[in-house]
């Protein structure tokens, strides 16, 4: 199997090589084919399995293919909210290398650094937000985050945010968003809170388990 039997696009082919992916991993194999036919996804899997690339190489694809909208106009097309700063800003970098040879922009919003360069960063045209609950929530009270126009929204390590207490936050977050959207959940274990999320999110999901 090649990223090219996946039905990926050049552009995103020619970052894949770039970054010396001969072939997809299990779990990008049974992910990204989903994802590119608009199906909801439950991953049960951990890092280290190619789990950014399988959520990220399709979100690229699907947002890259729709008409591209002026720098001062674009609108956030996906939220991928994740429990940490570190995780945010990998698959922040990540996101970058896939979509270098795409029109798309991505940003990272997280704590603990000064909210000015994500204001600046924001103000250049954000289509994907890679987001740590709390600095998210922050930058939507000030009105300077809009999560109306999201398509694709992925819930990143979602049993290590019920750990980390940001589960109220992501709720609140997930109300500012269409109800009408794909939704991608990953979490390695599943907690009764979790499950119930899941159901309630979720609609038909495709399951992949590595
Ligand atoms: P992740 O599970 O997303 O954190 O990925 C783990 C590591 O595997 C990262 O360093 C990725 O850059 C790398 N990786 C992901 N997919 C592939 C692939 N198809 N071929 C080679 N390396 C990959």
């Amino acid at each position: 199997m090649t990223f090219n039997d996946l039905g990926i696009i050049p552009a995103v082919l020619k970052a894949l090589s770039k970054e010396n992916y001969t072939a997809p991993t299990p779990i990008q194999e049974q992910a990204i084919p989903a994802v590119l036919a608009g199906r909801d996804l439950l991953g049960c899997a951990q890092t280290g399995t190619g789990k950014t690339a399988a959520f990220a190489v399709p979100i690229i694809q699907l947002l890259s293919e729709q008409q591209s909208r002026p720098i001062t106009q674009r609108r956030i097309r996906s939220l991928i909210l994740t429990p940490t700063r570190e995780l945010a800003l990998q698959i922040s970098e990540n996101i970058q290398a896939y979509s270098q040879y795409t029109h798309l922009r991505c940003s990272a919003i997280v704590g603990g650094v000064s909210q000015k360069a994500q204001e600046r960063s924001l103000n250049q045209g954000a289509d994907i937000i890679i987001a740590t609950p709390g600095r998210l929530i922050d930058l939507m009270n000030q009105k300077r985050i809009d999560l109306q126009y999201v398509q694709i929204l992925v819930l990143d390590e979602a049993d290590r945010m019920l750990d980390m207490g940001f589960i109220h936050d992501v709720k609140k977050i997930i109300l500012k968003m269409p109800s009408k959207k794909q939704t991608l959940f990953f979490s390695a274990t599943m907690p009764p809170e979790i499950a119930k999320m899941v159901k309630s999110l979720l609609v038909n999901p495709v399951k992949v388990e590595i």
